[in-house]
């Protein structure tokens, strides 16, 4: 087991190395800053141990995308590092919820996420709010999911209705209004998608001008989610390895 531990830690070293190299390469080409990028490993489908093995590798942002898999791994994570099985790391880890979600799973996604990306409509508003103040937290951060394709199911709002969203999340004391997420249609190109999503975003900073976060980019279109000023890149495959499940 402790053999297969450190192959495992081996793999993720190696692999957190070269995604952390496409981001730096990235913001290079870019003009940009790379400490403007945050990196959130999703972890979807992937071990507790993989969660507590990037924590002590410095990941401390961490992506899910259903709430039964997500809730029973932040309390196995929890559990593994407060026992100390591996390396000990007190850093706090921050639990990223980027998956399409259903409004009767938001009180419990409220419980344990920092930050929910796939925030769609008004119903979750509400319901993400009132899980906040049950949960008595002190808050959590919303990205408005933006379509790109025009396809709702999928997941996300067209561009013309972020506005009135973006309204109801920062009116709401439990929220924190971040900015904007999506997903690049699956049979285009994304930089195209993407300079869409920066003009969504340009357009709800001058209404919000505190919510210049732009969550976009996955393991195979990174570079050009950053070169249209992503601030948040979400890489699953690339860091951990191919998924045996399929999720949308
Ligand atoms: C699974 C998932 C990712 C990561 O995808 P990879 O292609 O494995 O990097 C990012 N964002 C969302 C919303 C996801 O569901």
């Amino acid at each position: 087991m402790a053999l297969l531990d450190g192959e495992r830690r081996a793999e993720l070293v190696g692999s957190l190395g070269a995604v952390r190299a496409r981001i730096a390469n990235a913001c290079i080409a870019a003009g940009r800053d790379a400490r403007a990028v945050t990196l959130i490993a999703v972890t979807k489908t992937h071990p507790a141990r993989d969660v507590a093995t990037l924590a002590t590798l410095g990941v401390l942002d961490i992506g899910e995308s259903r709430d039964q898999e997500a809730s029973a791994k932040v309390a196995e994570v929890a559990e593994l590092r407060r026992t100390g099985a591996g390396e000990r790391s007190e850093a706090e880890l921050r639990w990223h919820f980027v998956g399409q979600l259903q409004s009767r799973k938001a009180r419990s996604v409220a419980t344990y996420a920092h930050a929910v990306h796939s925030v769609d409509r008004p119903e979750l508003v509400e319901q993400l709010a009132a899980g906040v103040t049950r949960a008595e937290r002190e808050g959590l951060d919303v990205f408005i999911q933006v379509s790109l394709d025009g396809d709702p199911a999928r997941g996300g709002v067209l561009g013309d209705d972020v506005l009135a969203l973006a309204d109801a999340v920062a009116a709401r004391s439990q929220l924190r209004l971040r900015g904007v997420m999506a997903v690049a249609p699956m049979d285009a190109d994304p930089r195209a998608a993407f300079a869409d999503l920066a003009g969504v975003s340009a357009r709800l900073r001058a209404a919000h001008p505190q919510a210049v976060a732009i969550s976009a980019g996955m393991s195979a279109d990174l570079e050009a989610a950053i070169a249209h000023g992503s601030t948040h890149v979400r890489v699953g495959s690339a860091l951990l390895g191919r998924r045996t499940q399929v999720f949308g």
